[in-house]
């Protein structure tokens, strides 16, 4: 590594080391390109250190906390008492799966030969990064460059972040102890998951909503499902909430994020940007300056870890001269709260305003022997088809394993099969999957374990 003012001249150059970044700098190495990756923090980014990981792991450990103090329990002979639950222990759990998955990370790096540096980088010009770190201060220039900063959260303006009493999602996980109560600005799946996660523990939530609903654009039968677990769980729901007159402390916003790309100096090397800040690219990921591109959350598109690192893999795929794109038919989306909630492609009000002739399937999990093997009865599988030709247009799953179930319709989308394919092929019995079979069974007007209307 050369250190001062000397410049080094790199292939592919990434910047940012979330998933968007070190997936595209092990799929552009897999490619044979010789690739430099840049982060200023630790490998895995946001989703594995601050995001989806923490969240997940800690509502894991809240949900199994409430399963040992469920009624039910009692019910099928396990009885559990004096059940008690320690925070500082489930962190120090949650950063036990956190470091595991990072060191993992950091190996699938270097055994891809991808050179790490550390520190912080920004544009010279549309041909070199300079990066500031703790070897200095390094220039590189690249061939090619994937910009892959992430985002930060977005504030709200009359409340700024201070990290004790006004947090981002990020900092409630690590509050270093729970709150007595705790209100959530917020209707996005970030700001229910956080709901999940601290009612069960004894904290008293208040979920606040701007708008008239949680979680736009679900359907209502399973969104109603949704927010009783909420209720359930004692969360306490406003929506159409006037934001400034919350003055209870403390209080997380989840009100979407903004791209981090203020200090990249995108401006003095052309990169187009957009009012939100979002690099703007084609579908190939590639800004409008040719050798530079970008993937995820700096693109101020949906901010999700699997849309970054399906990006990355098209960034690292298209600039090592293969003909790819990104264009998913559907994007598939869940929300970790009880019961769970999954949902790929158009609800059935979405596939009417697109202009579709719709048929519908819908099946209740009380129905499905597998569901009550596990203890619940709280779910429903919705299905959207196009009547003309029984083309699976859109799902909702709400019940356990909705966010694993539902990769099985995004890939039936995603390949154009009908009802009828869903139909048609064998499902493992008892199992949750036979959910879907049965309510592709009922569009078709042949589901066998509904009771037959008289
Ligand atoms: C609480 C929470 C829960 C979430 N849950 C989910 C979920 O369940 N499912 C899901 O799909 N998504 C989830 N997300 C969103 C997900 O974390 C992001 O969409 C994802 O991390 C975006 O990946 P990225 O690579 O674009 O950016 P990031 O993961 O943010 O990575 C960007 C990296 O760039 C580095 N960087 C930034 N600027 C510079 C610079 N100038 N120089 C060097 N390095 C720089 C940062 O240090 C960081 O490591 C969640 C987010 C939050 C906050």
């Amino acid at each position: 590594m050369v250190v001062g003012d000397v410049t080094t001249a790199v292939d592919v150059l990434v910047l940012g080391a979330g998933p968007g970044g070190y997936v595209a700098a092990i799929r552009a190495a897999q490619l044979g390109r010789h690739v430099t990756l840049i982060d200023q923090g630790l490998p895995g980014g946001t989703c594995l250190h601050q995001g989806c990981i923490p969240l997940k792991a800690l509502l894991s450990a809240s949900e199994r906390y409430q399963q040992t103090r469920s009624e039910d329990l009692a019910s099928i002979g396990i009885h559990a008492e004096k059940v008690s639950f320690d925070w500082a222990s489930m962190q120090v759990w949650k950063q036990s799966i956190v470091d595991r998955l990072a060191e993992g990370v950091q190996r699938l790096i270097s055994s891809n030969r991808v050179e790490y540096v550390h520190g912080s980088g920004w544009f010279m010009n549309p041909q070199e990064v300079r990066v500031e770190g703790e070897h200095g201060s390094l220039r590189f220039k690249f061939e090619h460059c994937i910009i892959a900063t992430g985002a930060d959260a977005a504030p709200l303006s009359d409340l700024p972040y201070d990290g004790k009493q006004i947090l981002t999602p990020e900092q409630a996980l690590m509050m270093p102890e729970l709150p007595e109560a705790l209100s959530i600005i917020g209707d996005d799946y970030i700001a229910l998951e956080l709901a999940t996660l601290f009612a069960p523990l004894g904290v008293k939530v208040r979920l606040y909503s701007p708008g008239e609903q949680l979680l736009y654009g679900v359907e209502p039968a399973a969104l109603r499902l949704v927010q009783a677990g909420l209720r359930k769980l004692g969360v306490q729901i406003t929506t159409k909430a006037a934001l400034e007159s919350i003055a209870e402390r403390p209080v997380v916003i989840s009100q979407g994020v903004c791209p981090r790309t203020t200090g990249l100096h995108l401006a003095a090397v052309g990169v187009a940007v957009n009012s939100n800040g979002g690099i703007i690219v084609n579908t190939m990921q590639q800004s409008n300056v040719s050798q530079i591109f970008a993937i995820g959350d700096c693109t101020g598109g949906r901010a999700l870890a699997s849309i970054a690192m399906k990006q990355a893999k098209v960034a690292a795929e298209v600039l090592s001269g293969h003909r790819v794109q990104f264009a998913p038919l559907v994007t598939p989306f869940v929300v970790h709260t009880t019961p769970e909630l999954a949902t790929v492609g158009y609800s059935a009000e979405e596939a009417t305003k697109a202009g579709y002739n719709i048929v519908t399937g819908r099946f209740p999990l009380a129905a499905n022997g597998r569901a009550l093997t596990l203890g619940t009865d709280n779910g429903v599988v919705l299905l959207v088809a196009n009547a003309d030709d029984g083309t699976l247009l859109g799902a909702t799953l709400v019940g356990p394993r909705a966010g694993d179930l539902i990769g099985q319709v995004a890939l039936a989308i995603e390949m154009g099969a009908t009802l009828t394919d869903l139909s048609e092929i064998l499902y493992a019995h008892p199992g949750l999957s036979e959910t879907i079979l049965e309510a592709a069974d009922g569009a078709l007007g042949r589901a066998v374990h509904m009771l037959a209307k008289v």
